[in-house]
């Protein structure tokens, strides 16, 4: 198969501005003709959808939740990047780029990197415009702070609440198009497969999560912005809901599935404080602007933090990275965390954790500017840890936060099955191998907003579609299988709970797939993940029937969709016999401990092809090219 990543050539500031000429535009009296399917209404899926029906298409917007601002864009809490440069600080366009491109530690594509940090500028300014109640200074300027990998302050904010305000202002875009009838609303509605004709997707077969009905819809287009499959480790930080059933079934049908093995692991999360545990909540990188990281510096010191005196103290990111301190990007924050805990330096009960200390800041700046400026996030943290973070300073770990890897799409985000695209943190595209903090809120609106919107219509205008309907053999075909799995799941009867399978398979996971991987960790696991899938079909126990609310059956559909995923991720790290962002392979290091990369065999982008279940897939390459930033070893000391 050759892939096409239709990356345009020539400069790269003017690449996308000549790829939007070349691109065909359908007429506004023509669009109405349309129907484009939208699942998600996250930021990318939400904005793209309310623009899409602004343009004049008739959208079918689907979400698995009671109401399209439940999507788990709204948990997001520090910023969102822009290369604004407000504060005159040394930042540009090409700065975002340059930061971006080593920050995912060159396994992005140049093109699409750059025209991310061009289209920056416009979200911002979009959201002003819808209201979003961005941080200000005193002076009435928008206030910026800094996130990982940056040395500038380019990160926007609304508090702790940034997901939330932005999705609020993407929210009331949609609600205005449901409103004039041009977006049909579908919530509590899942997609559970992808409608394929004559090699096109044309359709997405659904279940009403009330009621059970299962029914097709058709379009001329489907978008997919059904966000990150972070919970296939079960403990994540993401939304219980989040899964990737709709990018897994979509994979099945024939699109390639782009780095399943780069995921992110963010240095700043609650520490996990028990078996029964089913969530784990972050506290935002935006705290390492004023939080120091630390452990005792010698293995074994209990003390309470307040009794370890300073020169007893390690803060080892400082020491280690004098440029960027703390505020170093999250794959090496990450594993400088395990390494100290490793040591045996780690601090609280199980030693799985390190201090994250506002006390030089709260001397500084006095408590009630940082109140002001994370309030929300010591509450939490306060709440669920039980220590007041104003007195003694946090205990953090790394956990499992975000995706990299997704559905494998070219510059015009279309997935290798044509009329299929995939936005936000569905898709593989922006990020490659470690996403910088505060750049997948850009990525999703950035899709959502801006690229879409513009390359959508180019399949359109060159695409003769012609009518189906729902008794076409392909849509009983998908209808048939999603009834057949509903069946098999419903009719195991066994004797465990889908969460109990689900946890298995997420310890599994973290061990072998985790924070560092190793070819003999991988092979084991690709041994056990199998043996475990299997017998979750013949134990798995479902309660209740199809034709009803049933949470336990929707659970049920998305772990078996994680078993053949966390396979294909673990396959992905055995491949590549690389270190890279936050892919660390153990045997691929530097004499630093950092992630020593192969540009000679692996400079490319993995999409992989499914061959049907306990079959090897096949792997095709996208050889990734850099013409702006050379890669070196990424240095952040
Ligand atoms: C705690 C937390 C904090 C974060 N903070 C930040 C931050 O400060 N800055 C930043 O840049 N990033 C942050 N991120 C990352 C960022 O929030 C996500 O990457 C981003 O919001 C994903 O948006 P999305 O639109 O792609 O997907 P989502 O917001 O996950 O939306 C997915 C949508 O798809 C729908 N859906 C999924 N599957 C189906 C299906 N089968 N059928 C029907 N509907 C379906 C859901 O209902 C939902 O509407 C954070 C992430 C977490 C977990």
């Amino acid at each position: 198969m050759q892939l096409d990543s239709k990356c345009p050539t020539g400069p790269i500031e003017t690449r996308w501005d000549r790829h939007r000429f070349s691109l065909k535009l359908v007429n506004p009296a023509n669009k109405r003709k349309h129907t484009i399917i939208v699942v998600g209404t996250g930021l990318a899926g939400g904005s793209a959808a309310a623009t899409l029906a602004e343009l004049g298409y008739n959208v079918k917007c689907f979400c698995f939740q009671d109401s399209p601002r439940r999507a788990h864009s709204i948990a997001a809490q520090g910023g969102i990047n822009a290369a604004k440069n407000y504060r005159n600080d040394g930042d540009s366009v090409y700065r975002l780029f340059y930061d971006t491109v080593k920050g995912g530690d060159f396994r992005a594509r140049e093109s699409n990197v750059y025209r991310l940090a061009q289209i920056s500028l416009n979200i911002i300014d979009q959201c002003v415009a819808q209201g979003v109640p961005f941080a200000r200074e005193y002076s009435g300027y928008l206030d910026t702070r800094s996130f990982g990998g940056a040395q500038v302050a380019r990160t926007f904010y609304a508090r702790g609440q940034t997901g939330q305000q932005l999705l609020l202002g993407a929210y009331q875009a949609l609600e205005r198009q449901i409103g004039t009838g041009q977006v049909q609303m579908f919530p509590r509605t899942e997609m559970l497969e992808l409608i394929v004709i004559d090699g096109r997707a044309r359709g997405i077969v659904t279940r009403n999560l009330i009621t059970g009905k299962v029914e097709s819809h058709l379009a001329d287009a489907v978008v997919l912005g059904t966000g990150g499959y972070g919970n296939v480790y079960y403990l994540s930080t993401n939304a219980k809901g989040s899964n990737a059933t709709a990018i897994w079934r979509a994979h099945k049908r024939g699109a390639l599935f782009g780095n399943p093995c780069f995921t992110q692991i963010h240095p700043t999360c609650i520490p996990v404080s028990g078996e029964y545990q089913s969530k784990l909540t972050l506290m935002s990188e935006s705290l390492r602007n004023d939080g120091r990281v630390w452990v005792p510096a010698q293995k074994g010191d209990v003390r309470p933090a307040s009794k370890i005196p300073e020169n007893e103290r390690d803060y080892y990111l400082e020491r280690r990275y004098p440029s960027f301190g703390n505020l170093v990007p999250r794959d090496v924050a990450s594993r400088n965390a395990k390494m100290v805990c490793d040591e045996g330096r780690g601090v609280g009960e199980t030693g799985l954790a390190v201090y994250l200390d506002f006390r030089d800041a709260i001397q500084r700046l006095g408590k009630s500017v940082i109140q002001e400026r994370y309030g929300n996030l010591f509450d939490m943290y306060d709440r669920i840890a039980g220590e007041d973070p104003y007195q003694v300073p946090m205990r953090i770990f790394p956990a499992i936060h975000y995706t990299m890897g997704g559905l494998w799409v070219d510059y015009n985000l279309m997935s290798n099955i044509p009329g299929l695209y995939v936005i936000g943190e569905a898709n593989f595209s922006d990020h490659g191998a470690n996403r910088l903090g505060a750049s997948a809120l850009m990525q999703g609106l950035a899709d959502g907003y801006f690229v879409l919107p513009n390359t959508i219509n180019d399949y359109i205008a060159s695409t003769k579609l012609d009518k189906v309907d729902t008794s076409h053999a392909a849509v009983r075909g998908a209808e048939a299988d999603v009834d057949a799995i509903t069946k098999k799941l419903l009719g195991a009867n066994g004797t465990r709970s889908v969460d109990s399978f689900h946890r298995e398979l997420g310890k599994l996971m973290w061990e072998y797939c985790g924070m560092s991987r190793t070819a003999d960790g991988l092979k084991r696991a690709l041994g056990r993940i199998p043996e475990l899938r299997e017998q979750y079909w013949r134990d798995v126990k479902v309660l209740g029937n199809g034709d009803e609310l049933n949470q336990s059956l929707e659970k049920a559909g998305r772990v078996a969709d994680f078993f053949e995923l966390a396979e294909l991720m673990c396959l992905d790290a055995l491949e590549r016999n690389e270190s890279c962002g936050g892919h660390f392979r153990e045997e691929y290091q530097t004499s630093e401990g950092e992630a020593a990369r192969d540009d000679d065999n692996f400079s490319y982008a993995a999409a992989w092809e499914f061959r049907g279940v306990g079959n090897h897939p096949e792997l095709h390459k996208e050889p990734l090219t850099f013409e702006y930033v050379h890669p070196t070893q990424r240095s952040y000391k």
